[in-house]
């Protein structure tokens, strides 16, 4: 019985105003907002420079990028839009999975890129966000002694003032390829219902070269126009921001304000790496109310509304009314399934045998184009860059072909890649492949062997599947059963069907070794 009135008497004081406490002050959540919207940008994608910059700028958001050290381009770029209120955050110097780390690395990764990104902006640099959203305890260990908070994936995506969140595990919702362009101005509407503040994962934008699942700039620019739209009541801002904001709410909310006859009195402490000059809005009330920090009145913003900086840790109120605290109700939001693109795929014309492209014509006989390149580790070299073709060809087709050459860099931080790819469709759609069974291509080269690549939009953590094929010293037709393709087993497995193909790709497979292999005539076989 005892336990049972206890359960009672706890339920009762989560769900009613009735027994809350008495307090001199209410956090207004999300900056007096009624919901908060924070959009983080991983990589360094020079997209993210060309496009999402000029077009966030153009509208007055900011939001955050988070970028990987070793491969830092553009430095200049990136400064500028530090210098136009974008944040920089931490991706690590890297981008390695977890479980290649040595305990020395997840120090290094996270240590050793703060201070390269703090060399470029000049500020601090306080929020991280795991490569792959993969967190091991030492990786984590090293961002909590470095950061104030730290940006995860997956999770609840909407976020409510009353949770109490991971710091150093922000949930995150990612913005796919497949995902139909009114998807996110839901994610806008369902946060706005909440009242809660949801981060989004952003990579590729249309135009990427690299970026893992772009979605179309119209998408993006309509999502941003809406964002604009509902700016009266959704604060959006950095990651840094936000969370900044609720953790300070969090800890005044903590903090036990003393009452001396009509005086109050609250003092609190800072976070460790909190960032300097955040202000949080505070409803109060009290005839001849006076709200003063550190012996300085501060003013009201508005009636009963002040903006108390938290840097000095310390408020003062005189003649603060107090009252029951207003205690939210917890009503778990429940996100809707995203709208995926009507048709995700385009169905790939059926015939007994699709040409891709014999490098002929100047342009593929299916598919978008062609995009040649490779890491900017040092170590690896490659040519043609860009994509052109090459004179000779297979016999059936002797003019010209496709081809890579170069030096691939050693298996190690950082990880080399070097890519010959076609993009299959225009609009960046996934292809529907299931009405073939075998691609065929003619190859010469090196006498090694290397990898051909299926690129799926559902594969999301660049475990494509792939098969290798050997490139002889003279033309030699290779037919390779889509069956025989597998995922590396370090990638999540998924059902295997190439209904969503987004692109074919070779690449070498000679670990810090020279490479040099031609291709021709790609076909698709029934
Ligand atoms: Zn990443």
């Amino acid at each position: 019985m005892r336990l049972k009135s206890l359960l009672v008497s706890a339920l009762l004081l989560a769900s009613s105003p009735i027994f809350a406490k008495d307090v001199p002050f209410e956090v207004l959540p999300w900056n007096g907002y009624k919901a908060a919207l924070s959009m983080t940008f991983d990589d360094g994608d020079p997209i993210h420079l060309d496009v999402a910059i000029p077009e966030m700028n153009k509208r007055g958001l900011r939001g955050t990028f988070y970028l990987i050290t070793s491969k830092l381009t553009r430095q200049e770029d990136w400064k500028k839009a530090f210098a136009a209120g974008q944040e920089i955050g931490n991706h690590t110097v890297t981008h390695r999975h977890t479980s290649e780390l040595s305990a020395d690395d997840e120090k290094n990764e996270v240590v050793n890129a703060k201070k390269t990104l703090e060399d470029l902006t000049g500020a601090s640099v306080l929020t991280l966000a795991y490569p792959f959203v993969e967190i091991s305890p030492g990786l984590k260990k090293w961002t909590e002694a470095e950061n104030f908070a730290a940006r995860g994936g997956g999770g609840t995506p909407y976020m409510t003032p009353d949770m109490e969140p991971d710091w150093y595990n922000i949930s995150s919702q990612t913005t796919m390829t497949a995902y139909a362009p009114e998807t996110y101005p839901k994610w806008v509407d369902q946060d706005l219902a909440a009242g809660a503040w949801t981060v989004l994962m952003i990579h590729g934008i249309e135009g990427t070269q690299w970026g893992w699942q772009p979605i179309t700039k119209q998408a993006f620019t309509g999502f941003l126009d809406y964002l604009v739209r509902k700016k009266k009541d959704l604060w959006t801002a950095p990651f840094g921001e936000v969370c900044a904001y609720w953790r300070a709410q969090k800890v005044l909310e903590a903090a036990e304000p003393k009452k001396d006859g009509t005086t109050t009195t609250l003092q609190w402490d800072i976070p460790a790496n909190f960032p300097k000059g955040v202000q949080v809005k505070l409803s109060i009330q009290g005839d001849g109310l006076q709200v003063s920090q550190g012996g300085k009145p501060v003013k009201p913003l508005s009636p009963g509304v002040y903006s108390i900086s938290f840097d000095a840790k310390q408020l003062t109120l005189e003649n603060a009314v107090w009252k029951p605290q207003t205690v939210p109700v917890k009503t778990p939001v429940v996100a809707e399934a995203p709208v995926v693109n009507a048709g995700p795929s385009v169905a790939a014309p059926a015939k007994d045998v699709l040409k891709l492209d014999d490098f002929e014509s100047g342009s593929p006989a299916f598919g978008q184009g062609w995009f040649e390149g490779c890491d900017g580790n040092g170590v690896t070299k490659l040519s043609p860059v860009p994509f052109s073709v090459l004179p000779g060809g297979s016999p059936s087709s002797p003019g010209h072909c496709a081809g890579m050459k170069g030096h691939f860099g050693p298996m190690q931080a950082p990880w080399p890649w070097a890519l010959l790819a076609l993009t299959l469709n225009s609009d960046n759609k996934p292809v529907d492949l299931s009405a073939y069974s075998a691609v065929r291509f003619y190859t010469k080269g090196d006498g090694k062997a290397h990898t051909i690549m299926l690129n799926k939009a559902s594969v999301t953590d660049y475990a494509d599947y792939q098969a290798t094929f050997v490139s002889p010293t003279d033309w030699t037709k290779v037919t390779i059963a889509f069956k025989d393709f597998a995922q590396p087993t370090w990638g999540k497995q998924l059902d295997k069907n190439f209904k969503d193909v987004t692109k074919l790709s070779f690449s070498p497979n000679t670990p810090d070794g020279d490479f040099d292999f031609k291709v021709d005539d790609i076909e698709l076989l029934k």
